[in-house]
């Protein structure tokens, strides 16, 4: 639902829609035309679809691949319908707690700012090795991994912002290569 969407605008919709569907077994027995009608006015419906999609592979045409549930490793949740690099590693570390790393847009400014200020998320091939900066730097346990992805997640979200970034309040600004241009992590 926050794919291109604020949260602000999601969250009514998200609160009707886990009512109506709480759960990938309900949602599956769902017709199309049922979970369309709930997402209605929330708009880019290929969302629901592949969530309707997503919910049928994993509950019933694949069950016993799937034991009925979403898998933990985010190769395996990449296989399914409308789950890119970001959700896989969403899932996979915060249901899961998995070691897994996830980069969106907030994440990639600040990966891109802190350690490597000349590469530009919006490239392809930088964006690529802003991935290999995030799986480099994750913690050695799952559950370390949980508490550093959302804090990566909350500085880009509330301190390092795409607007302005807030240096002067920012509780890695001591390692930062964009505020103190002298650093080097070797990864420019
Ligand atoms: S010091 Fe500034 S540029 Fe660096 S991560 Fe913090 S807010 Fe972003």
């Amino acid at each position: 639902m926050l794919q291109q969407t604020q949260v602000s605008r999601v969250l009514d919709f998200y609160e009707r829609f886990i009512a109506r569907f709480p759960d990938l077994g309900a949602l599956a027995s769902a017709r199309e035309s049922q979970v369309l009608a709930q997402w209605r006015g929330l708009g880019y419906y290929a969302r629901a679809r592949n969530l309707h999609k997503l919910a049928r592979r994993v509950v019933r045409e694949e069950a016993a691949v799937y034991d009925g549930a979403l898998p933990a490793d985010p190769a395996a949740l990449r296989a399914l319908p409308g789950v890119g690099a970001y959700t896989a590693g969403a899932v996979a570390s915060f249901a899961y707690e998995r070691r897994a790393a996830l980069v969106d847009t907030n994440v990639a400014r600040v990966l891109q700012r802190y350690f490597a200020p000349r590469l530009h998320p919006k490239r392809a091939r930088d964006l690529t090795r802003l991935w290999e900066i995030a799986e480099g730097i994750l913690p050695r346990t799952g559950r370390a991994v949980w508490v550093h992805n959302q804090a990566l997640m909350e500085l880009g979200a509330l301190v390092c912002t795409a607007r302005v970034a807030h240096c002067e309040r920012c509780p890695v600004r001591r390692g930062c290569a964009s505020a103190h241009p002298d650093t080097d992590h070797g990864l420019r």
